[in-house]
């Protein structure tokens, strides 16, 4: 059964489509028979309740269109790759442990393995946790493409930040460019064999259990007490600006020389339950807490 997708924010019909086909294709890399590199690092019971019930829950398309536009640039990126000889959208997959794990080896050339995200300047800045899971991920990735014959010894990830706003440059912690490089931490094979496996014998532990017998997923990948600092006009406004120190906070004040402000602190607890977890409502742990 395919998934099912909402358009409340009416996006054209087109992307809507286009964005709904980009979701089914890596939908296709994670089912009972076989598991994507990166579904290794997803802790099991989110990986679990995903694929089990992937029929039920309708995604929001208009929610999807960053995940999209990073695929898209690897599609344009292989269309263009003629001239450099790189290795771009290619699938790969091994066997390891008993199972079968695919990889989709976005874009390789002398050496490195490259990623493309797409990403707001503030997620960018505060999504500490999101880069720590994109280690682990490109590490499963280097791993599987390691066994398929690939020498790598440098991983990047870029991150396009669609919101960057030139006029910024300077502010505290505001990135200089639209395109930030982040280098990649890289295992070397053994230590990546040993990840993998682990991780593997993890999934496969959970994978007769009924949902609620799943161990909830770790606090640290609930992305656990965000500490957020709102410049607030009026508390019954929105913030003027959410910013990820006081410091920040501080100079946003400082330079839009603005008057009879406040700043309140919030805390985001388990924010990937809250915001970003496609399973919850078949999830024990986040009924129990928060529905
Ligand atoms: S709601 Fe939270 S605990 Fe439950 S599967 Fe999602 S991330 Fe894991």
């Amino acid at each position: 059964m395919q998934k099912r997708f909402s358009n409340e924010k009416k996006i054209p019909h087109s992307l809507e489509a286009a964005i709904a086909s980009d979701y089914e294709k890596n939908l296709q890399m994670n089912n009972e028979d076989q598991m994507s590199a990166y579904s290794l690092v997803e802790d099991p019971k989110e990986r679990l309740l995903k694929m089990r019930h992937h029929d039920i829950n309708v995604l929001e398309s208009h929610n999807l269109i960053n995940a999209f536009l990073g695929s898209a640039i690897h599609i344009a990126m292989d269309k263009s790759n003629s001239k450099f000889n790189a290795v771009s959208d290619k699938h790969l997959h091994c066997y390891v442990h008993g199972s079968n794990i695919n990889a989709h080896l976005k874009y390789y050339f002398r050496e490195c393995l490259e990623e493309y995200i797409c990403e707001t300047v503030e997620s960018y800045k505060s999504n500490i946790f999101q880069i720590l899971d994109w280690s682990k991920k490109l590490n499963c990735l280097c791993y599987i493409a390691r066994r398929s014959g690939y020498n790598i010894n440098k991983i990047l990830l870029n991150i396009i930040l669609l919101d960057w706003d030139e006029s910024r440059v300077g502010e505290d912690g505001y990135p200089l460019s639209r395109v930030v490089s982040r280098n990649i931490s890289i295992m070397d094979f053994l230590e990546q064999e040993g990840y993998v496996f682990e991780r593997i014998r993890l999934h496969r532990r959970y994978a007769h259990l009924e949902d609620d017998k799943i161990p909830d997923c770790e606090a640290e990948q609930r992305w656990p007490d965000v500490i957020k600092y709102c410049v607030c006009r009026n508390s019954l406004q929105r913030p003027a600006k959410v910013c990820d120190t006081m410091e920040e906070a501080d100079q946003y004040i400082f330079t839009n020389r603005l008057k009879n402000v406040t700043i309140d602190i919030k805390t985001e607890k388990d924010l990937k339950c809250m915001k970003y977890c496609e399973c919850k409502k078949q999830c024990d742990f986040w009924i129990t807490k928060y529905n």
